[in-house]
């Protein structure tokens, strides 16, 4: 547990959550904060950030859970879709530093827009050069 971590707290049951599901690696809760109603988060037990720190041992049991919400939350609220979000980085508009998994419940008309502006390249080499770099630093 990390003592500064408001979801280690929530875990630990020294703050107080809305729990929808857990087992024993995972919790899942309702979200304080919904940018649609019903808007639910999943996190390890463990304290583990960002994304890319975590142990494949802990994404497979996460991911699962993931899936688990987003098929109650189709169900309970006949939701027309689901994002699935993660946040890395305060420049990625992470807040809380504890791996979570946004599951969020989706409708036609829910009033909900992403300020998702596709910006294509100037050039079409730089697009190549850029997977060439991401495929040089795989591991
Ligand atoms: P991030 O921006 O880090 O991906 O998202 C953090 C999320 O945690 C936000 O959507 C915010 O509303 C939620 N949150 C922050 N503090 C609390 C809390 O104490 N309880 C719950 N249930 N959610 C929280
Ligand atoms: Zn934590």
């Amino acid at each position: 547990m990390n003592t500064d971590c408001i979801f280690c707290k929530i875990v630990a049951g020294q703050l107080p959550c809305c729990k929808v599901y857990e087992d024993t690696d995972t919790l899942a809760f309702m979200d304080i904060g919904p940018i649609v109603p019903g808007h639910t988060l999943v996190i390890p037990r463990m304290h583990v950030d960002p994304l890319m720190a975590a142990p494949p041992e802990v994404l497979q049991k996460l991911i699962v859970v993931v899936q688990k919400i987003a098929r109650a939350q189709l169900k309970a609220f006949k939701a027309d879709g689901i994002n699935v979000i993660q946040s890395n980085g305060r420049a990625a508009g992470q807040l809380v530093p504890h791996l979570h998994f946004h599951v969020i419940p989706r409708f036609a008309a829910d009033g909900h827009h992403w300020n998702w502006i596709p910006r294509p390249y100037a050039k079409s080499e730089e697009m190549g050069a850029l997977a060439e770099k991401i495929r040089g630093a795989l591991e």
